[in-house]
């Protein structure tokens, strides 16, 4: 088989799915695009401008008319990406608990899914890419070479946010985090549209069972 061109990675919140994706397009030499920091943008720039989440019209001409940009990293401190709203750097409040805890709600409406994933879809088609997200093999890109969806109990995946948050020097409560990670599973899978789900032709790794380096040495086995 010829090494992928377009890899799709899914799953629910802190299985891994970015570690994952950044260790495969570095070593393919392909673009690593995660799909969560555009909607973390809009949840952000709704908050800055003081928008109502639960005012669907206003949020999704926010994502309509927004400048969201995904950059490779101009600092050296932690961060996977740039991202710029409308020019501006938010790259680290993109990580607050306050767009955590709105993501969700503002990635159920319909038309802010829509102007976001057809921004994604152009460049996920130039292909070279490891796209991540929630509904990149299923919506995004269904015709992406390879979909993998790593799968992590809501116990386990808390588990790493909580030693994340604790590893950067921040105060972090196991029970409110695992509390987190239960309601956006809720919000993700059961929302009306692009819900959380494994493609039918996904290969579905659980990173319960796997360290981050046996994930890894699977899926670059499946590529090569
Ligand atoms: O992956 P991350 O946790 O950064 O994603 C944040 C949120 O963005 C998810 O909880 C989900 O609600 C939403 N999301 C989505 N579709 C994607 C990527 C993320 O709905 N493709």
């Amino acid at each position: 088989m010829p090494i992928p061109n377009i890899i799709a990675i899914d799953g629910p919140a802190a299985s891994g799915k970015s570690t994952l994706g950044k260790r495969i397009a570095d070593s393919l030499g392909y673009l690593f695009f995660d799909t969560g920091v555009m909607y973390r943008a809009v949840t952000w720039g709704a908050l800055q401008r003081g928008i109502a989440i639960g005012d669907e019209a206003v949020v999704t001409r926010l994502a309509e008319s927004a400048q969201i940009d995904v950059r490779p990293p101009s600092k050296d401190d932690g961060r996977a990406c740039d991202v710029l709203l409308d020019g501006a750097d938010i790259t680290w409040e993109t990580r607050r608990p306050e767009v955590d805890a709105n993501v969700s709600p503002v990635s159920a409406y319909r038309g802010v899914r829509q102007a976001l994933a057809s921004q994604q879809r152009r460049i996920g088609l130039r292909g070279r890419v490891v796209m991540v997200g929630r509904d990149i093999g299923t919506v995004v890109l269904p015709e992406a070479d390879l979909k993998v969806y790593l799968d992590a109990s809501a116990e386990e995946r808390a588990r790493r946010r909580y030693e994340e948050i604790r590893q950067r020097g921040e105060e972090a409560d196991y029970e409110a985090i695992l509390a987190g990670v239960r309601r956006r599973d809720e919000i993700d899978s059961t929302r009306a549209h692009s819900p959380l789900t494994a493609a039918a032709d996904a290969v579905v790794l659980d990173s319960d069972q796997l360290n981050a380096d046996e994930v890894f040495a699977r899926v670059e086995a499946i590529c090569r």
